[in-house]
């Protein structure tokens, strides 16, 4: 039997349709990087899944409810309540949105020369760990350097060079082991339970905390319940229980698996380690019951928290991602296997490989699937994770040329995606005609967001 959302669409937003002129125009003034389009210039937005989701009438009822005092509002209690039930953590904070978690844990957790080991770093994690001076090192397993293979939890963390690191020369400068479910930056694949219980174990016997970045929480839960032996038969919201009861904490954006438009909290255990993020959320982003959020938002996430566990809401989400994987691979273009819920990630690499590295494979198929089609995608290859010079010359290029595909939650509907399938299906008849780019100026840190780049003619 077929899945399908629990759900029926009651308000709508048109999508602009425009000309493949329009978009060369567009594209153009936008300096060829996608981040620079207004989003009235684009038909099927997947950029991100951040934010992006469609609220339900309940959400917006809960918000319309919102309690606007400055202290103790109603709105956090209710907050507090969805994320007792989840989390168990005992000391819950909400903040502005993820990166602002990120900031206020670390600056509790690390101190300057510190390492902080993780399945892969996302990249705002990443960067909040550099901006404190540390080293934030990525220990992703074996099996997800085989794009192809469709092993189950290609997002676990190595666990033996975890434990190598933890009792090697390097151990007593590790100041978290932070684990990403799923894992964002390896291609969206999720954590095993197993692979949780041996980085508690190691963590335990290495005296270092075990922090949780939770954006897609229930996400991960539905691919253990479908992929993990012995957990068939639990409920995504069992699964989410567990995962958090085995860490010490946790940062979480809400924009994401709380299908809200913005938010994110700290969940922590330890009263100490509590009262040093409280400090510095009164000081950086609002007063301990609002934390920069406006109480409507508390109330969204609320709602959307319990929304997200539904095994009908996960199931037809998870089998969206699966019939777009499918059409794309119809379209002769592979994947990044297996399938995750949250985005598809193209081997551009290797639909394009008459591009160098140099000339961004990745770039060029997200600039292609843009112009052709008004499709709004980002590169995840050389673009952004290559090394440059200060001429704006690739000198070392990433491992993989990837386009990242997200999928925003209840947005588009099947006809949306056999749309995108039939756009990237035209494309891969003749790869030739693609554009190459050069990068005309970047920032240093951060490019992607603010690069400009130059159109140079396809090589066919
Ligand atoms: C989105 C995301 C973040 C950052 O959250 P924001 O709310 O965008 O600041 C951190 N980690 C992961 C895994 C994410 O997907």
């Amino acid at each position: 039997m077929k899945s399908f959302p629990p759900y029926r669409i009651q308000v709508v937003k048109d999508i602009p349709i425009t000309t493949r002129a329009e978009r060369e125009q567009a594209l153009a003034r936008a300096g060829y990087n996608a981040f620079n389009l207004p989003a009235d210039a684009v038909t099927i937005d997947l950029l991100t899944d951040s934010g992006t989701g469609a609220v339900s009438a309940a959400q917006e009822a809960a918000a319309a409810a919102a309690d606007r005092s400055y202290a103790g509002s109603e709105s956090y209690y209710r907050f507090r309540a969805a994320l007792d039930e989840l989390t168990g953590f005992e000391h819950v904070f909400p903040v502005h949105q993820g990166r602002a978690a990120e900031r206020v844990l670390f600056s509790a957790t690390l101190s300057a020369g510190r390492i902080s080991l993780s399945n892969t770093h996302f990249d705002t994690t990443r960067a909040n760990v550099e901006l404190l001076g540390c080293e934030a090192r990525d220990l992703p397993c074996p099996e997800a350097a085989d794009l192809d293979s469709d092993e189950p939890f290609k997002g676990d963390v190595d666990l033996d060079a975890l434990e190598r690191t933890l009792a090697g020369p390097e151990g007593d400068r590790v100041g978290q082991v932070l684990i990403t479910i799923t894992n964002n930056g390896g291609g969206g694949q999720p954590v095993s339970m197993a692979n949780l219980r041996a980085v508690r174990a190691l963590c335990d016997r290495y005296g270092v905390p075990f922090f949780l970045d939770a954006a897609r929480f229930a996400e991960n839960a539905w691919l253990v319940t479908r992929r993990e032996p012995g957990y068939g038969g639990h409920s995504p919201a069992e699964v989410a229980r567990e995962a958090f009861g085995l860490a010490d904490g946790c940062v979480a954006s809400l924009k994401k698996d709380a299908i809200a438009p913005m938010g994110a909290f700290i969940g922590v255990r330890d009263a100490e380690l509590a009262r040093r993020c409280e400090v510095n959320i009164i000081a950086t982003e609002g007063f301990r019951t609002y934390g920069g959020l406006a109480a409507h938002d508390l109330d969204r996430v609320a709602q959307g928290l319990r929304e997200v566990l539904d095994p009908n809401y996960l199931r037809a989400r998870a089998g969206e991602a699966e019939q777009l994987a499918g059409l794309v691979n119809e379209a002769g273009v592979d994947i990044v296997r297996p399938a995750g819920v949250h985005a598809l990630y193209l081997n551009a690499g290797r639909l394009l490989p008459h591009i160098p590295p140099h000339e961004f494979p990745g770039h060029s198929l997200a600039c292609e699937l843009y112009l052709a089609g008004g499709i709004r995608c980002v590169e995840l290859g050389s673009l952004y994770l290559g090394e440059f010079d200060e001429g704006h010359n690739l000198v070392a290029p990433a491992p993989f040329e990837l386009v990242r595909m997200a999928l925003p939650r209840r947005t588009y509907t099947r006809a949306h995606y056999e749309y995108v399938a039939d756009v990237l299906a035209d494309i891969a008849k003749h790869p030739e005609r693609v554009a190459r780019y050069r990068v005309a100026d970047a920032p240093p840190i951060l490019r992607h967001f603010k690069m400009t780049m130059e159109q140079l003619p396809a090589r066919g």
